[in-house]
């Protein structure tokens, strides 16, 4: 069944005559159209795409099924869209309640003439998206390799000296060259003191011997994300933080492993919570195991303690536990696999051992 039928089968499930899709991954995902504004109006006999003359030629061009709407100079998306719901006898209108701003929610409802025709839908297309079909998992596969490729260089050019926007600089470009669209996201090169903050933002810190080095970075080709996290040492690091590596990739191995359909994502995180509690470092691993990837870097299902959901064949997901020892230094192992019928597959394939390299 096509995306389109999918979620017009939700929409009759739910008796929504119509729905206005204005999340731009779900715009994309739905309709092939990657412009960076536009909504999409979808009923049983409605599909359209509205935009602006900047994306005239891309919508027709990325979206050819689409009936494209063209807005005027000067006229606003979300009253152009109510207005043509309104023109075709659409009586109840869906809109995406986690997405759509206040401010967007009040024009849609001037233009329908009434905002009670409005109905809340959440996570919609979202949860479509969570299973990914053959292609999708090939183009995840491709920015993972890419991933990999970029990784090896980054541990390869690390040198005493260098500082970490320097290393970021040389790979951010050395991975656009090579394919990727973009960064999938701001990639991390965490050094020393810096690799105990999960989230460290980058900085003109030079690297230093015995410091810890966590690079964690992604691939976006032809829209599709990778997510990657290898930590390394730069000469022998502490033996505290040799115990913290063998810990985490235990605690990765293991999770890896339990990672099969019909499995609840806090169970999987709870295979690496356990080891790493048992190791006494559970207040140190403050955040979730793993997040779903595709055209957005971060997506459901979500491998933590709040992941509700059991796993199914198709999902792709990271599987990243960490250590963080604040001021002394962290690590971070992660890699991205797709759920198959009888456990998982790796997607990302960057070498990593069970004690920390030491270069
Ligand atoms: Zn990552
Ligand atoms: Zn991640």
């Amino acid at each position: 069944m096509t995306r389109l039928a999918r979620l017009r089968g939700l929409l009759e499930e739910q008796s929504l005559p119509a729905v206005l899709i204005t999340d731009m991954t779900d715009v994309a995902w739905l309709s092939g159209f990657r412009g960076s504004s536009g909504a999409l109006l979808i009923g049983p006999a409605e599909q359209a795409l509205v935009t602006d003359f900047r994306y005239f030629t891309q919508a027709a061009e990325q979206a050819p099924e689409w009936e494209l709407v063209k807005m005027e100079p000067g006229e606003r998306l979300l009253l152009k869209a109510g207005k043509t719901a309104l023109d075709r006898g659409v009586k109840r209108l869906g809109f995406q309640a986690d997405q759509l701003t206040y401010d967007a929610w009040e024009k849609l409802g001037e233009a329908l003439e009434d905002a009670e025709v409005l109905a809340p839908t959440r996570g919609l297309v979202a949860g479509l998206r969570e299973v990914k079909d053959p292609g999708e998992i090939e183009l995840i596969r491709r920015a993972a390799r890419l991933g990999d490729e970029v990784m090896q260089r980054g541990i390869a050019a690390l040198r005493e000296g260098l500082t970490e926007r320097e290393l970021k600089a040389e790979l951010d470009y050395y991975m656009v060259s090579r394919g990727a669209d973009e960064p999938a996201f701001h990639m991390i090169v965490a050094s020393g003191p810096h690799s105990a903050l999960p989230h460290s933002p980058i900085t003109d810190r030079a690297f230093a011997r015995g410091d810890m080095v966590t690079f964690d970075l992604g691939c976006r080709v032809a829209g599709y994300c990778s997510d990657l996290t290898r930590t390394v040492a730069l000469g022998t690091p502490s033996e505290e933080l040799q115990h913290v590596y063998r810990v985490v990739y235990e605690a990765q191995i293991a999770s890896l492993a339990a990672i099969r359909p019909g499995v609840v994502g806090k169970d999987v995180d709870e295979v690496a919570r356990a080891i790493i509690r048992e190791a006494g470092f559970e207040e140190h691993f403050g955040h979730g195991l793993g997040h779903g990837v595709g055209l957005q870097i971060h997506e459901e299902p979500r491998l933590a303690v709040s992941g509700e959901k059991e796993l199914v064949t198709g999902n792709v997901v990271t599987v990243e536990p960490g250590v963080y020892l604040p001021e002394r230094g962290g690590v971070r192992i992660e890699d991205l696999v797709v759920v198959t019928e009888d456990g998982c597959e790796l997607l990302s394939a960057a070498p990593k051992s069970a004690e920390v390299t030491v270069l």
